[in-house]
C-alpha cells in the first residue's frame, strides 16, 4: 500500500513528492506529460527564454549609442525555438527534484496520460496502471481557458504560440493579462504586428493603475495596438491569410484579422479527466479545487495544491503548497498555508512588477505616504540608457510598515524582490532607507524611494539625505 500517492509532476507534486519522502512515507507520483510540468515545459521556461531572446533583440539596438558598430539584428526563428528546446532540456537535466526522489526511492511515473479516481483510495491511469494509496495530493495544475464563441477552435494558446515554426506577420492576442501581455510584447519585439484586445478599462488590471498606465504607454510606443474596453468577442472566421475577428460594443459591431488570434482569458484548473465526483472532493464553477486552510479537499484524505486550487497560480506558490500539503498528508493537520508578501511580475519590455498593496487598496485601508522615484533621475538607469520606469513605495503614515512596491521599468522583477524580502522581515521604511545599497545598482532605487518615504514622514535622517543623489 502506498502511504502517499501525489498526482501531477509540476512544481507542486515534485515538492509534495520530496516532502512526503523526506518525512518517511512511501511515496509514490503519477503524471500525465513529461515531470516538470508547466513550468518547465510550456510556462516560465520557455517564455522566458523568448523573452530573453527578445530583450537581447532590443539591446542590440542600443549597441551604435555605446560605440559598438554592427548591422541591425535579424531573428532566426527556427534556431531560437531550439535555443528554446535546448535550455528547456538543460534545466530539467539539471533539475535536483529528481535526483532527490530517486535517493528517497519515491517511485515517479511519467507519461502516463489522465489519471483517474475509480474509488476514493485508487486512481488509474491512461494505460492502465492502477495505484492504491492511503493519502493522496492532487497536484494537477490548470489550463488555458476558451472563448465560448462560434470559430474559437479557430485561435490558439500561448503554448501554440510558443511552437510556431515561423512569426506570424500578424496577432490578435485576447486578454491583457500577466500572459496575454508576455505573448504581446515577446511577438512585438520578434516583428509581428500586435492588436491587443481587452475587455476591462486597462491591461493588467491586477497591478497598480501607475504601473498599467506606463505597460499600456510604452506598449502603444513600441508599436502595438492596446485596445482596452474593446466590447465583447462574438465570433471567429477562417481567412485566406488567418483569422478574422467579429466583436462588439452598445450594439455595433466591428471585426479586425490578423495570421493569427491567441486568446490569453484566464485559467482553470485541470481537473475535468479526475473524476473527483467518486472521491466527494467539491470544486468551484471554474473546477478548483476547494481546500481549507491545512490544504485539504472536502475528502478528509486527500489534499490538493499548486495553480488546481486557484489561488496564486505561480511557481513559489505552488512549491509552498506542495509542502504544506505533504505535512499535513503525512503529519495531521499541522501547517497552515503560507502567507505573506508574494512579489509578482512579468519580463515583458517593459518589464513591471509588484509585491503588497496597490495604491488605491492601500489607501482605502488607512492613510498613507507614496514615495515614487522615476528611473531618469537614477545613475544606474542613466548609464544603461533605460530611463523609462519609475519605483512606487506604499507606506503606512502611522506604523511606518511597508505596504507595497510597485515598479515598471528596467529589472523591476528583481528590484521588487528586495522590497520583499523587506516586507517579509516586517522592515520599517525608515530602516530599508539605512540600508546601504549597492551604488550604482538598479536595487538601490528601492533605497531612495524608502529615504524618500522617509523624508515625507518628518523621521530622523541619518546619512540618507547623501542618498537622494545616488543609485
Ligand atoms: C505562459 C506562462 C508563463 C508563466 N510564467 C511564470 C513565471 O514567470 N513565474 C511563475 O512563478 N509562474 C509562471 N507561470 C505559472 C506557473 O507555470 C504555474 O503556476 C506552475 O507551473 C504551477 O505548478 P503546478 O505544479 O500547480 O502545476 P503544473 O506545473 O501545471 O503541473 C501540473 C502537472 O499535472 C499533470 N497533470 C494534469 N492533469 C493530470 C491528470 N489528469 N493526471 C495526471 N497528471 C496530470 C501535468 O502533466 C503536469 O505535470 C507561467 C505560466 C504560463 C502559462
Amino acid at each position: 500500500m502506498i502511504d502517499v500517492l501525489v498526482i501531477g509532476g509540476g512544481p507542486a507534486g515534485m515538492t509534495a513528492a520530496l516532502r512526503a519522502g523526506d518525512l518517511g512515507a512511501n511515496t509514490v507520483i503519477v503524471t500525465r506529460d513529461e515531470f516538470g510540468g508547466m513550468a518547465a515545459n510550456d510556462g516560465p521556461v520557455p517564455v522566458r527564454t523568448l523573452a530573453h531572446a527578445a530583450r537581447l533583440l532590443r539591446d542590440a539596438g542600443q549597441l551604435n549609442r555605446y560605440g559598438i558598430d554592427v548591422g541591425p539584428p535579424r531573428l532566426d526563428y527556427p534556431r531560437l525555438l531550439a535555443r528554446v528546446r535546448e535550455v528547456v532540456e538543460d534545466v530539467r537535466g539539471h533539475s535536483t527534484f529528481r535526483k532527490q526522489l530517486d535517493a528517497l526511492g519515491v517511485t515517479i511515473n511519467e507519461n502516463c496520460g489522465p489519471v483517474r479516481f475509480t474509488d476514493p483510495h485508487t486512481v488509474e491511469t491512461e494505460s492502465g496502471l492502477r495505484l492504491h494509496a492511503d493519502k493522496i495530493i492532487i497536484c494537477t495544475g490548470g489550463a488555458s481557458r476558451r472563448l465560448p464563441v462560434p470559430g474559437a477552435e479557430l485561435t490558439a494558446t500561448h503554448s501554440d504560440a510558443w511552437g510556431l515554426t515561423s512569426v506570424p506577420p500578424s496577432m490578435i492576442v485576447i486578454g491583457g493579462g500577466a500572459t496575454g501581455a508576455q505573448v504581446a510584447s515577446v511577438f512585438n519585439a520578434f516583428g509581428s504586428k500586435i492588436q491587443l484586445f481587452h475587455t476591462g478599462p486597462r491591461i493588467l488590471p491586477t497591478e497598480d493603475e501607475e504601473v498599467s498606465a506606463a505597460v499600456a504607454a510604452a506598449f502603444r510606443e513600441s508599436g502595438i495596438d492596446v485596445r482596452e474596453n474593446f466590447g465583447c468577442i462574438d465570433s471567429f472566421e477562417k481567412t485566406a491569410d488567418g483569422v478574422r475577428m467579429f466583436y462588439s460594443k452598445d450594439g455595433r459591431q466591428e471585426s479586425t484579422e490578423a495570421s493569427l488570434a491567441v486568446t490569453a482569458i484566464g485559467w482553470i484548473a485541470e481537473t475535468r479527466c479526475l473524476n473527483l465526483s467518486c472521491v466527494g472532493i467539491e470544486t468551484d464553477a471554474r473546477d478548483f479545487v476547494r481546500v481549507n486552510e491545512f490544504l485539504r479537499t472536502t475528502a478528509p484524505h486527500v489534499f490538493a495544491a499548486g495553480d488546481v486550487i486557484g489561488r496564486m497560480m505561480l511557481v513559489p506558490q505552488a512549491i509552498q503548497g506542495g509542502f504544506v500539503a505533504a505535512t499535513n498528508a503525512v503529519r495531521g493537520e499541522t501547517m497552515k498555508a503560507i502567507e505573506g508578501a508574494a512579489p509578482i511580475g512579468s519580463f515583458t519590455d517593459p518589464e513591471y512588477a509588484q509585491v503588497g498593496l496597490t495604491e488605491t487598496q492601500a489607501s482605502a485601508a488607512g492613510e498613507v505616504v507614496v514615495a515614487r522615484i522615476y528611473f531618469d533621475s537614477t545613475t544606474r538607469t542613466i548609464i544603461d540608457g533605460r530611463t523609462s520606469g519609475l519605483c512606487k513605495l506604499i507606506v503606512d503614515r502611522r506604523t511606518r510598515q511597508i505596504l507595497g512596491c510597485h515598479v515598471v521599468g528596467e529589472r523591476a522583477v528583481e528590484i521588487t524582490q528586495v522590497a520583499a524580502v523587506a516586507m517579509s522581515g516586517r522592515m520599517l521604511v525608515d530602516d530599508l532607507a539605512q540600508v546601504p545599497l549597492s551604488f550604482p545598482t538598479y536595487a538601490g532605487v528601492l533605497g531612495r524611494a524608502a529615504a524618500q518615504a522617509t523624508r515625507r514622514l518628518n523621521l530622523e535622517l541619518n546619512w540618507q539625505a547623501s542618498r537622494m543623489e545616488g543609485n
